[in-house]
């Protein structure tokens, strides 16, 4: 029976500052960093994570579905996930973390799974533990860490933001339907497979009578009208530009961030309620 401590990479800030933070103070722990791939993540993704390996000194271990996406939308009836019936978050993500670790606390290992919520994020809830030697562990919320603090903690290591944060707030699958309309528009512009293929699977479930597309209320062959990319664009802007004039000049801090931060500028407007397991 060994303790085992294990910590899930999303590829998002929140994860890969926590893996920082566990290095810095926790150098005792034996860690086994992981990521669950789903297989349609973004390239900025993967060079994140390699960085993120080279700071840690470690391999992260890559976790593979046994079946992916294009077999459990078939087990689907063809229907998109949504953020009501998040089928993909439980067959990509969360069941091949569970067949990870249950030769673990089948062996009877105590296992200490470590998960980034911020001490700012009171109404987020952990992953629940259904297994008496599996326990949940929360370092920011019990060190004080908020938003701010996981930028600082970034920064300083070197290991910086993932690059997809240039343009889109979330880690996760390239269609994610939790993504925000100007993300979609700016994932046509930079990665224009990922957008045609999201398109297809979304044909495809409109065609076996899904009710739901990728984005609230219009199609992907909608949205990417080019009136309708400008329209989009246009509100993006006028948002922002809002959310800049509102925030008071601090001496101590840039004027700009260095990435952009989308979810402040929409706050729960869209994307709201996101997926912990994915995004953190
Ligand atoms: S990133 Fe989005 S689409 Fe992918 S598994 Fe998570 S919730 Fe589902």
């Amino acid at each position: 029976m060994a303790d085992r401590h294990v910590l899930g990479l999303s590829g998002g800030k929140d994860s890969a500052a926590l893996a920082v933070f566990m290095r810095q103070y926790h150098p005792e722990l034996d860690i086994e960093y992981f990521f669950t791939d789903t297989g349609k993540e973004l390239p900025e993704v993967h060079e994140f994570l390699g960085r993120l390996e080279g700071y840690l000194g470690k391999p992260i271990i890559r976790l593979n579905p046994r079946r992916d996406f294009d077999f459990w939308l078939r087990e689907y009836n063809h229907y998109l996930p949504s953020p009501q019936t998040r089928w993909c978050t439980k067959q990509l993500k969360l069941v091949p973390f569970e067949q990870w670790i249950r030769p673990m606390l089948a062996a009877g290992d105590s296992v200490t799974s470590y998960v980034a919520i911020r001490a700012d994020e009171e109404y987020r809830e952990g992953y629940a533990s259904k297994q008496k030697n599996l326990f949940v562990k929360l370092p920011f919320r019990e060190s004080g860490i908020d938003k701010a603090g996981v930028t600082e903690i970034l920064e300083s290591s070197g290991v910086g933001y993932p690059k997809y944060y240039e343009w889109r707030s979330r880690s996760g699958c390239t269609f994610c339907f939790f993504q925000q309309k100007i993300e979609w528009v700016r994932l046509k512009e930079r990665h224009p497979k990922a957008f045609e293929e999201a398109k297809a699977l979304e044909k495809d479930a409109i065609e076996h009578g899904s009710p739901f597309t990728w984005s609230d209320r219009e199609s992907l062959s909608e949205l990417e009208r080019p009136e309708r990319m400008a329209q989009i664009v246009g509100s993006y802007e006028v948002r922002k530009a809002r959310l800049r004039a509102s925030i008071p000049i601090n001496p101590l801090r840039p004027a700009r961030p260095n990435h952009e931060d989308i979810d402040d500028v929409y706050g729960d407007d869209e994307g709201g309620g996101s997926c912990l397991i994915c995004h953190k």
